[in-house]
């Protein structure tokens, strides 16, 4: 199988410290992808016809809100979202997503909020600051624990309004057992929010029906982590949620009657999309789902999870290389590494100015999943708060997307070796 050819740069040349050039590879897709070319042509298709939505009358201005407002439908369908009871909202990335639908929920303090101990600190943040909010734990190895999961609901009972998880962690790739966490949230009287920042790209997601037990009530996800630009993302979810009250931001499109006296805010999404909004945006992150659906999610899977186990296995066959429960569980296509006392950012820096490898290192914005994984005590966290200088724990990421190979993956392991070697 090869998706090379359709994405943009994989045959870029990047100099190294040497001053030589060298083949860029790229094993930081969990941050961004590049795009398509589908994705880059379907913008320059619709460049001459870009006219600003809504609100005008002239030929390109229906056409262009015509094709905004039918691609609510294509990502509606992508993720198994119900025309009727759903709405999508466009908003800039997954973080503003979260943002948004925190800012919507309930308002009164009586409300509990369910998040974990392996979210991204945008599924953790927004909900922190104006809720109460408690953490399922995981276990040694990252897992998420449904017996906490299910005792945290219990002892909120009635109150807990939302289980927020993400769908696939950005630190281990583990995938979460969505559908058994709705079952649960949903026997509690929660919703769930799904952060599908490194699922959607990488496996097929259906919301599933509103009758449904298993149906996930809320999905979030960033164009540019699936091939499309950065700016766009979507937010899905229960309509009814932004049908009350005031939206976040407010301004052009948002209102159907506004006197000096009172304003009527409009129905969702448009009263959730302030401003002159990202049409081109919205082009790209539909052309990216095309093309993801004309390889085939199953497609895309397969093949990434076939890169993912031929690197663990090459990396575990590495004595010096730490590799974190790597066999264990349902994964998307990242690796978290260390090599023994080599700093991770020492060898990000090196794979990057020595063999044109770019990779993540550090605590890839979960912080208190990484000091959950590496046990790093509360004492030491405060000698962190302390001491900003202190150098930190962290790891090394290796995040495959489907245009990746196995050749690239070997240049990876010979990089590892030479390290080792020399430093
Ligand atoms: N959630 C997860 C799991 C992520 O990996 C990321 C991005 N690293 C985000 C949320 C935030 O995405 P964005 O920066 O596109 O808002």
């Amino acid at each position: 199988m090869n998706f090379r050819n359709l994405v943009v740069g994989v045959n870029t040349l990047v100099p190294l410290k040497n001053g030589k050039l060298t083949r860029y590879i790229n094993f930081d897709n969990a941050a961004t992808t590049p795009p398509f070319y589908s994705v880059m042509q379907s913008i320059n298709q619709f460049a001459p016809w870009y006219s600003s939505i809504h609100r005008g009358n002239g030929y390109k201005s229906v056409l262009s809100t015509e094709i905004y407002e039918t691609s609510r439908k294509k990502v509606m369908e992508f993720v198994g979202a119900d025309p009727m009871m759903d709405t999508v909202i466009y908003v800039k990335n997954t973080t503003e997503a979260i943002n948004k639908l925190a800012n919507r929920l309930c308002k009164d303090d009586k409300c509990v909020i369910l998040s974990t101990l392996m979210e991204h600190h945008s599924n953790d943040l927004p909900w922190r600051e104006k809720f109460f909010v408690d953490y399922v734990e995981t276990d040694n190895c990252g897992k998420l624990s449904l017996e906490d999961l299910e005792m945290k609901l219990k002892k909120y009972e009635g109150k807990v309004k939302l289980v927020t998880v993400t769908g696939a962690s950005n630190v281990t790739g583990y995938v979460n057992p969505y559908y058994k966490i709705a079952k649960l949230a949903h026997k509690y009287g929660a919703m769930i929010l799904v952060d599908g920042a490194q699922l959607i790209p990488h496996k097929k997601f259906d919301m599933k029906p509103h009758f449904s037990n298993e149906h996930i009530d809320f999905v979030a996800f960033s164009g540019h982590k699936m091939y499309a630009p950065f700016g766009i993302g979507a937010l899905v979810g229960h309509k009814k949620v932004f049908e009350k009250g005031e939206p976040d931001y407010k301004g052009g499109g948002t209102v159907k009657l506004v006197s000096q006296e009172f304003v009527i805010w409009e129905d969702p999404p448009y009263k959730e999309e302030a401003g002159t909004p990202n049409l081109m945006g919205v082009i790209a992150l539909v052309s990216a789902i095309e093309t993801l659906q004309k390889i085939g999610m199953d497609k895309i899977e397969e093949y990434e999870n076939s890169l993912l186990e031929y690197a663990n296995q090459r990396l575990s066959q590495i004595p010096e290389v730490e590799l974190y429960c790597s066999k264990t569980y349902d994964r998307v296509s990242i690796i978290p590494f260390n090599i023994k006392n080599l700093h991770h950012s020492k060898v990000a820096q090196i794979l990057s100015e020595y063999f044109g490898i770019a990779v993540r290192s550090g605590c890839f914005c979960a912080q208190p999943y990484i000091q959950r994984l590496l046990k790093i005590n509360k004492e030491k966290i405060l000698e962190f708060a302390k001491n900003p200088n202190l150098e930190r724990p962290g790891m090394v990421r290796l995040s495959f997307g489907l245009y990746n190979t196995f050749d690239e993956i070997d240049t990876l392991i010979k990089a590892i070796k030479i390290i080792i070697k020399n430093y």
